[in-house]
């Protein structure tokens, strides 16, 4: 049945990014009115599989879900203590968290896992309202927006909040500039179980055309991203086949592997937008901006733009939200977007780059950063606390 509410804050989009605002708005005011809207009903079970969706989440946003009561199931979580990067001729680098930083450089978790810790968290408050359906169009006003549901339900806000992901919806229907660049690559995921310990240590191989993550999970699993433009490659193979050239490319670094989930492909696109709110409609997360995975920071940026956007409507008031006010939230997080999304993709473009002066700038560079123990520290130190 149609029905027609009022909100302080609409949320499209009940991902990670989405949801994760929600909670913690609610933590700095639990009186405000939420509704989120999500296309998909997340359906859990007790002990589910392995999740395909895994995720390297900074130190520092992984304590602040602890400070707003989110859980996740610690003993399916894993844990980066030492990275090992490797160029596609001779350059390696190599970092640890030992001593000066803390006890890990990234947690690793299940989509599914922090999603259910969220959601968990958000049925403490009475007054959010989860709703799963349709959006069939948006009236972005100067004071409030209206949501018009595909069965003629309206739901108004104060503000309209987008987390609805890389394809955003919203993005579209309010109108929104944004630029795409197509990397012409997918991300191809999968999990594995290994022969040899992984010692809590992630790879990374610049293979010249494509790029090979090894990420460490609990019960000495493994989770891969291999970044390669040509997916079907892979997708094609026989399982056998397919582990066959995991271990190959990988050195056999884990001695046998052993595939227990089907690898998937996800195209990367980096997708970029000068300011992300017009009138009362904020794109956070994925809706503002992609970037490759090679750094494993998507959604560590989405997180950075729901907790700066919850302080300042904790700081401000909700319905007192000025333009200037969110003028000054878009340079901020425009700053730090923009400063991962270039590393991110002067990183793809010179390893994807075949001309012998980039191979050896590269391999040079990864060699020589390795070897000025300032720089990795300072490196170091940018990756656990974004
Ligand atoms: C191969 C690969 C590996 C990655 N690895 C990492 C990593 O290790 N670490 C990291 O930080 N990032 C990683 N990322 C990036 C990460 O996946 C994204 O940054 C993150 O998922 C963005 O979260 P989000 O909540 O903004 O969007 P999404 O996860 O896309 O969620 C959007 C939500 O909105 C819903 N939705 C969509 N349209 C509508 C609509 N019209 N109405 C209602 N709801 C809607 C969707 O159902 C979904 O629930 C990786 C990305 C790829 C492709």
């Amino acid at each position: 049945m149609a029905v027609n509410k009022e909100f302080d804050i609409v949320i499209v989009g009940g991902g990670l990014v989405g949801s994760a605002f929600a909670a913690d708005v609610l933590i700095h005011s639990p009186n405000t009115r939420v509704l989120i809207i999500e296309a998909k009903k997340p359906e859990f079970i007790e002990n589910p599989p392995l999740d395909s969706k895994i995720y390297a989440v900074s130190p520092k946003n992984f304590e602040q879900f602890t400070k707003i009561g989110v859980f996740p199931d610690l003993s399916r979580v894993g844990k980066i203590e030492k990275m090992k990067v490797f160029g596609d001729t001779n350059g390696s680098i190599d970092f640890d968290s030992g001593g000066t930083y803390d006890v890990y450089l990234a947690r690793l978790v299940e989509y599914t896992n922090l999603q259910k810790a969220i959601l968990d968290k958000l049925e403490e408050y009475p007054n959010l309202e989860m709703c799963y359906g349709q959006i069939a169009t948006i009236d972005n006003q100067i004071s409030q927006v209206h949501v018009v549901m595909a069965d003629k339900s309206i739901y108004t806000g104060s503000l309209l909040v987008a987390a609805d992901g890389g394809n955003s919806f919203v993005r579209k229907v309010v109108g929104f500039n944004s630029q795409q660049i197509d990397y012409e690559q997918s991300g191809v995921v999968a999990n594995f179980s290994c022969e040899k310990n992984h010692a809590n240590t992630a790879y990374q191989w610049f293979l010249g055309d494509s790029i090979l993550a090894f990420l460490p999970l609990a019960e000495n699993k493994i989770s891969i991203v291999w970044s390669t433009s040509n997916p079907k490659s892979l997708l094609d193979l026989s399982c056998d086949g397919f582990v066959s050239v995991v271990e190959a490319a990988s050195q056999n670094k884990l001695g046998k592997l052993k595939l227990i989930t089907e690898p998937q492909a996800f195209p990367l696109k980096l997708n970029l937008i000068e300011k992300c709110y017009k009138d009362r409609v904020i794109l956070i997360g994925d809706a503002f901006h992609t970037i490759h995975p090679l750094a494993g920071q998507g959604v560590n940026l989405g997180f950075g733009d729901a907790w700066e956007l919850s302080a300042l409507m904790a700081q401000v008031g909700i319905s007192q939200l000025s333009q200037a006010d969110l003028a000054r939230y878009n340079y901020d997080r425009l700053f730090e977007v923009r400063k991962m999304q270039l590393t991110c993709h002067s990183l793809q473009r010179l390893f994807n780059n075949r001309s012998l002066v980039a191979n050896y700038a590269r391999n040079f560079g990864l060699n020589l950063v390795n070897s000025i123990k300032p720089l990795k520290k300072i490196l170091i130190n940018n990756a656990i606390n974004y």
